[in-house]
């Protein structure tokens, strides 16, 4: 039903109630209206009988009685009239005539309670008043009953029953209702049709403002609203039609710009309003996101905020984010959300095993199962590939119990790109310096760190050292008579045997090793948690695969030695300079004792009077 037509029903159904209610009124009226006048003519009617039969009485003539009666049960409406006798008139002046006795149990019932019966007798044809009035003996009256009656004070002498036809009231009852009825009809319908034509062109501004917002949610806000109003209904019109005009304008280049982020799949089609809300509060939060990690000093704090946002914007529970060297082919775990992942470790060592990196393309299990021969074959995964640079590409995994709850996540997709698309530059500006960093705390000729590095470094890993009871064996390394091989051979035949040097190093440690440059042919090796033991048998290796090394420079094949000094943190001191002074404390004893030879630190070697 539309809008005028609402209104027309609910204006029909108030006048409609109206009539019902004012026609339901006049008939009760009229009804008690039929019924008191009836009422008033039967007492009245009642008086005279009663006053003309004491006249007859008075003056003898009582047996002409019946005459004077017929004459009133004349009076209009009047369909029958009767008197009857008590028992007290009985008893003094006899039974009276034959139909001046109780006809029915209402003139009994009047004369032996003395108080009047009124009845309406109603059918479809017919309608009748009842009316019954017993005459009472009162002293007070003019003329006095008792002078006459052998009665006492109260008592009933008789009764007056009488019959009123008020078909006529009922009659004209029902022709006025009729009358007002069709009044009420006639009202209605000016009534409605007034409404209907004063109310016809709001409704149909109305309508038209629904079209055209309806029009509006679905981007079009081509409509333009018409209106034969004059009043405020036309100013309606044209200021909605001012606002379209802007909206239009405004909208079609935000549109146009929308459609750059199309691929936002979880979004309405239908309402590119809320649409373009959606995409508005997400770029902003992207920008809030690319503002926070500009001011982040290192990758990992970026790294860390960008789980933040897996874990607390998209909700994700199971995931790993890796770092691939694009060089090494090397992929490192920077992440994972519950320590178990879905991918098997062999690509950690060649990058080139993990699907997503190999193909730069996105893995979905929900593709075909088994898609990528690395990850589990029970879980649904999906695993996205993003190109930082030509050094470094990040990998994003996830994973899910059933292929519905990846499909969810999926639809997070275009969002998290955006943010990898935020974080790309800042990541590639953190690499460069941090490259540039790391350039400067490196020996340029063999790529070991050098002595800055270590003076930057060493502190806190001791401090964290003697916290965690980490040990370190200091190993200190010299060539011995290298001067001999610049003097004779040149400084670029020194500059080999120290590169050689650096790579025997490099072969002889472990990962969590740290060999150091620490001066022109000195070198530094951190052994990280060795026993005395075990440190010797690195430095004897080193001392071994040194001294085996052939150089050939010119027509001379040389073969050097080195000498090695090893002390231990925190066994011989609680300060990390101190042990390396020691190491090198032991390495002067090496030199001292013939050279070629590897040295453990004692307590004899360093004199109470040498200065630390
Ligand atoms: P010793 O057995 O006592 O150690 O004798 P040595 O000749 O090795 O004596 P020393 O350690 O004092 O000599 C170090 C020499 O190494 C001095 C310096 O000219 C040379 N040197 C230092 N750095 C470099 C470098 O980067 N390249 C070359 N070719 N020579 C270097
Ligand atoms: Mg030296
Ligand atoms: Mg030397």
């Amino acid at each position: 039903m539309n809008a005028n037509r609402k209104i027309l029903f609910i204006v029909a159904l108030m006048l409609i109630g109206l009539a019902v209610a004012t026609i339901t009124n006049v008939a009760l009226n009229f009804r008690d209206y039929g019924y008191n006048n009836a009422i008033e003519k039967s007492k009245m009617t009642a008086e005279i009988v009663r006053d003309g039969l004491t006249a007859h009485m008075v003056n003898g003539i009582m047996d002409k009685r019946e005459f004077f009666l017929s004459n009133i049960a004349n009076i209009k409406d009047v369909q029958s009239l009767w008197i009857v006798r008590s028992q007290t008139v009985i008893a003094q002046h006899g039974l009276g005539l034959e139909n001046e006795r109780p006809r029915d149990a209402i003139d009994r019932k009047v004369l032996q309670d003395g108080v009047i019966v009124r009845e309406i007798h109603e059918d479809s044809k017919n309608a009748v008043l009842r009316v019954t009035i017993p005459y009472i003996a009162s002293a007070y009256g003019s003329p006095n009953c008792l002078s006459c009656h052998n009665a006492k004070e109260g008592d009933v002498l008789g009764a007056i029953s009488m019959e009123f036809n008020i078909n006529d009231i009922r009659l004209t009852g029902a022709l006025t209702i009729a009358k007002i009825f069709a009044i009420n009809v006639i009202f209605i319908i000016i009534a409605l049709w007034v409404t209907n034509y004063y109310f016809k062109p709001y409704m149909k501004l109305f309508e038209n403002l629904q079209q055209g917002i309806k029009r509006a949610r679905t981007g079009d806000f081509t409509f333009r609203f018409k209106t034969t109003l004059t009043d405020a209904g036309s100013e309606v019109a044209e200021q909605m039609n001012t606002l379209f005009e802007k909206i239009e304008d405004t909208f079609g280049g935000i549109k146009h710009n929308l459609n750059t982020f199309s691929s936002h799949s979880n979004l309405s089609t239908t309402d590119p309003l809320s649409t373009a809300g959606v995409i508005i509060q997400e770029l902003s939060d992207v920008y809030k996101f690319k503002k926070t990690i500009e001011l982040d000093s290192s990758k990992d704090a970026i790294y860390e905020r960008f789980v933040y946002v897996l874990r607390e914007k998209f909700h994700f529970t199971h995931f790993a984010l890796y770092e691939v060297d694009k060089m090494t082919k090397e992929r490192k775990l920077i992440h994972i959300s519950d320590h178990k992942s879905f991918c098997l470790p062999i690509a950690d060592t060649n990058a080139m095993e993990c699907r997503a990196y190999r193909t730069a393309s996105d893995v979905y299990s929900t593709d075909f199962p088994n898609l990528c021969a690395n990850c589990a074959e029970d879980k649904a995964y999906t695993c996205i590939p993003f190109n930082i640079n030509d050094d470094l590409s990040l990998i994003l995994s996830y994973s899910a119990k059933s292929s519905a709850e990846i499909e969810k996540m999926n639809l997070f997709m275009p969002s998290i790109k955006n943010y990898f698309e935020a974080a790309k530059a800042v990541i590639e500006s953190r690499t460069l310096m941090d490259k540039l960093r790391d350039s400067s705390l490196r020996d340029g000729p063999t790529r070991l760190y050098n002595r800055r590095f270590l003076e930057e470094f060493i502190d806190k890993s001791a401090e964290q050292a003697l916290r965690s009871n980490i040990s370190y064996a200091v190993l200190m390394i010299d060539i011995d008579f290298f001067k001999m091989i610049n003097d004779t051979y040149g400084h670029d035949a020194g500059d080999v045997v120290i590169k050689s040097l650096a790579e025997i190093l490099q072969q002889s440690v472990r990962k969590s090793d740290l060999p150091i440059r620490y001066g022109g042919e000195e070198f530094l090796v951190l052994l990280h948690n060795t026993t005395p033991e075990g440190a010797m048998a690195v430095a004897e290796k080193i001392r071994t695969r040194f001294s085996e090394k052939k150089f050939q420079f010119g027509s001379d094949t040389v073969q050097k030695s080195l000498s090695i000094g090893i002390s231990h943190f925190p066994l011989h001191a609680d300060s990390i300079w101190k042990v390396i002074k020691f190491a090198d404390t032991a390495l002067y004893e090496g030199k001292h004792n013939g050279r070629n030879c590897v040295v453990e630190f004692e307590a004899r070697m360093y004199g109470e009077g040498d200065q630390f």
